[in-house]
């Protein structure tokens, strides 16, 4: 390094950290100046009352609060028109301590990005960086300083309707995607106008609820916390993440918000986070429920102890931490460590300089209503797109049809692409402005393409009424698009469900489609891993579409007539029958592994079921076809300070530009501890047109060996191992062994 940069880097550096330290003075500063109630009023955080559609009315006792500085943060108040009228309250206050505005901004603001699992299906990272970009742009436009995203839990039960807003089943996948969405909210650095504190949640294991019942409990070794479930929050807290939340369930038998080991152990600990954790809602007064807490106080006294700094909606701290100190039984350090955190981000969020820097309603304006947000919304839509069958090149469909008929419940609705936690907008009318299936291919098809409609049946229920005029539609049609799938509020929180098969008779509808002799290509809409096995066996061709946001239709559309390729890769295995759940691709080797997908007797699998999921993790189809060819290996005997470079070759044999997501795994052979039969441990992206062949290329080096050993030390082991390339976990196209020596 030249010397006059290495200078540079020194001065920003001693730069920056004067200005920590100046935050850190300030806040130390305030806290002299704080009483015991004002103190424990910055952990306080209520919501808001405003609704979607009626003028504001806050609650005069919340006025009163706020005003007298008991409350630290709001959530759920949309607009800066809102925000600046509660931030006025907070300045009436003794100390004028401005109030943080937090929402679940969890993929979109006013423009709505694919929910974050579909995103994960594109395996972009710069896609979902964009996405968080612009979902902070906006939100931060409109008064909000705080998402509570990104989610990271992994989700390996599809009955779980939280797997919506997660990144799938894989911990490599799962935080890279963490990562990238924290850069995403957070851009450069807090303060920035455009950047929102990101909130890493639900700490911990919450995705493993028992039977998929959401808010249930979990029971989990060690290992499989250390190994499976903590690594995308490691991930998102290596990412600069400003806040944590923790969780609904309890681990081990310990509820997450009074968990010690979790909070204090391991994030506050070993981990050294200097952010702050918020409580889910009314997760502190929960504790009581659990039968873990005698009563609120009881709660309080746990999760403040335990490390929760901000009581989301429990008013647990608000009504019992000052008599908990007066009883000697919390001391004042504890709420001072909790205090400062949160302060900490007030500062750095520049709020104190000027309240109301979010509050600017001419940026809002200009930023919810900034064209190239939903040029995005499209680029990413379409990139979550994964096709999972297409027999006979029934898809791309020609540009010279004459007459389609779109047939489905959700053609036409409009809400029905946004998903469960689209934020509600005042003001907004989303006929106007989501693209809906119908409108997206009325955008596309010329004048010479009629378009027919008709809904055949509703999502769930058993009327099969409307399934006359579906076939006659049909038959008036070249080709059949049928879009099927589960509502909206059918995936999401409190949503999970014991029987994932498509909902009511929308089976026998696409029966009823096939039974006309034209081809069929069906969409499916999902918040989660769906069963559809008539389907899948039957209809030529299939898109899984989840719930794509605010430009679902055009995007639909684009990959429908081939102006985009599809390039989307499973993020989550997709299961024949809810019997196999949890379902996924990294088990463990067993003693008596199954040979192959039919094998029965004494082998680990069913005697009533295939023992292969119906659509694996990482599987994807693509218009064109990627020839995988002429594996290299720089060395198969390395130490563990060498690396090995992995290369092969990545033709696209097909007629058209596709993008492939080549997948490398690894199969650790034997180790202290039993190993999954392989494991995802790098991938990329890569586009090439018709023809074009390129050299890819990855390195193994010691940290994709690693894994908790028998003494829960992350740590490589020599012996032998085994090196997977794949187009999916189950498509494996080349491999190679080598061996790890001392
Ligand atoms: C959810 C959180 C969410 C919070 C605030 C809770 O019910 O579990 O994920 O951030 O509500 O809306």
């Amino acid at each position: 390094m030249k010397k006059t940069t290495a200078l540079t880097l020194l001065m920003i550096s001693l730069f920056a950290s004067a200005q920590q330290e100046t935050i850190d003075q300030k806040v130390n500063s305030l806290l002299k100046k704080m009483t015991i109630e004002e103190k424990i009023g910055q952990l306080n955080q209520y919501t808001g009352d405003n609704s979607a559609t009626g003028p504001i009315t806050i609650n005069p006792n919340k006025q009163t609060e706020i005003k007298a500085g008991l409350v630290g943060s709001m959530l759920n108040i949309i607009g800066t028109k809102y925000t600046r009228q509660y931030q006025e309250l907070a300045m009436q206050s003794r100390l004028k301590i401005p109030l943080l505005f937090g929402q679940d901004v969890i993929h979109g603001y006013k423009t709505t990005f694919p929910i974050p699992l579909a995103e994960a299906a594109s395996w972009d990272l710069t896609a979902i960086e964009l996405a968080a970009r612009v979902a902070a742009r906006e939100a931060s436009a409109s008064g909000i300083h705080w998402t509570f995203a990104p989610m990271v839990d992994i989700g390996r039960d599809p009955r779980w309707g939280r797997v919506m807003e997660g990144a799938g089943e894989d911990t490599y996948l799962g935080s890279k995607i963490a990562s990238a969405r924290v850069k995403g909210f957070q851009g450069n650095k807090l303060g920035d106008l455009n950047s929102v504190m990101a909130c890493v949640k639900h700490f911990a294991a919450y995705g493993a609820a028992v039977g998929g019942r959401d808010y249930n409990s979990v029971d989990m070794s060690e290992r499989m916390l250390w190994e499976t479930y903590l690594p995308p929050f490691k991930a998102a807290l290596d990412a600069g993440a400003a806040t944590f939340m923790n969780s609904f369930n309890d681990l081990n038998g310990i509820p997450a918000t009074g968990n010690a080991h979790l909070q204090r152990d391991i994030l506050k600990g070993k981990w050294h986070f200097q952010g702050f954790v918020v409580s889910d809602w009314g997760s502190i007064g929960e504790m009581v429920a659990h039968g873990y807490s005698k009563d609120l106080k009881a709660a309080a006294f746990s999760a403040i102890t335990a490390g929760s700094d901000m009581d989301m909606e429990s008013n647990a701290y608000r009504y019992n931490l000052a008599e908990l100190v007066k009883e000697g039984k919390v001391s004042v350090d504890l709420i001072d460590d909790a205090v400062k955190r949160i302060l900490r981000k007030k500062f750095e969020l520049g709020l104190f300089d000027d309240p109301y820097r979010y509050s600017d309603g001419k940026r809002e304006e200009k930023e919810l209503n900034n064209i190239e947000n939903r040029k995005s919304a499209l680029e990413v839509a379409k990139k979550s797109i994964v096709l999972l069958k297409n027999e006979n090149e029934t898809l791309p469909l020609s540009k010279n049809l004459k007459t389609i008929a779109f047939i489905g419940p959700m053609v036409k609705e409009y809400k029905a692409n946004m998903g469960f936690w689209a934020v509600d907008l005042p003001e907004i009318n989303y006929d106007k402005w989501v693209v809906s299936q119908w409108d997206g291919l009325q955008n596309k098809v010329g004048k010479n393409t009629k378009l027919l409609y008709a809904k055949g049946c509703e999502v769930d229920g058993d009327n099969k009424e409307g399934f006359a005029e579906a076939v006659a539609t049909a038959n008036k049609a070249d080709i059949v698009i049928l879009s099927i799938g589960e509502r909206h509020n059918m995936s999401g929180e409190a949503k999970s469900r014991s029987d994932i098969h498509l909902p009511g008779v929308q089976e026998d509808l696409v029966k009823a489609m096939l039974a006309t002799g034209k081809p069929v290509v069906v969409l499916v809409n999902a918040g989660r891993p769906l069963i559809f096995n008539w389907t899948a066996d039957n209809v030529p061709a299939i898109l899984y579409t989840w719930w794509l946001g605010t430009e679902a239709g055009n995007a639909i559309a684009d990959v429908l007539f081939g102006d985009y390729n599809p390039s989307g890769k499973l993020p989550m295995t997709f299961p024949r029958e809810v019997g196999q759940i949890p379902i996924y691709y990294n088990h463990f080797s067993t003693g008596r592994p199954a040979p192959d997908e039919n094998a029965k007797g004494y082998v680990s699998s069913y005697i009533d079921l295939k023992n292969s999921p119906k659509f694996p993790f990482g599987y994807g189809l693509s218009y064109t076809k990627f020839d995988y060819s002429g594996l290299k290996l720089s060395s198969t005997k390395i130490k563990s300070n060498e690396n090995i470079k992995v290369s092969f070759q990545l033709l696209n044999v097909g007629k058209v530009t596709g993008e492939e997501v080549v997948q490398l795994y690894i199969k650790d052979k034997f180790g202290s501890v039993v190993r999954p039969v392989l494991e995802l441990r790098d991938f990329q992206k890569v586009k090439l047109n018709a023809g074009e062949s390129k050299t890819i290329e990855f390195t193994i080096d010691k940290e994709k060996l690693s894994f908790y050993n028998d003494k829960l030390e992350w740590n490589a082991e020599p012996g032998d191992f085994e090196v997977m390339i794949g187009a999916s976990s189950t498509d494996i196209k080349l491999k190679s062994n080598f061996e790890l020596v001392d």
